[in-house]
């Protein structure tokens, strides 16, 4: 038995499932950015690496702080 793999002409937006085509990359309705369509039709929320990054820094810099405060 083949699995029945669905087709969407449209994605929902997951922030606010404002009906998006399926090449938009931001939804115009919440200014989210918005990644490809899943198996049940919501886009995807992208992976901000800029962000994850950011806050890796961020705790590194955190942890070197608290390291030469205590040593
Ligand atoms: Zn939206």
């Amino acid at each position: 038995m083949a699995e029945k793999i669905p087709t969407f002409t449209t994605k929902k937006c997951y922030e606010c499932f404002t009906h998006l085509p399926l090449d938009a990359e931001v939804c115009p309705s919440c200014k989210k950015k918005v990644g490809k369509v899943n198996k049940i039709g919501v886009a995807e929320k992208p992976t901000d690496w800029k962000g994850y990054v950011i806050c890796l820094l961020i705790w590194i810099g955190l942890g070197i702080f608290i390291w030469k405060g205590f040593f």
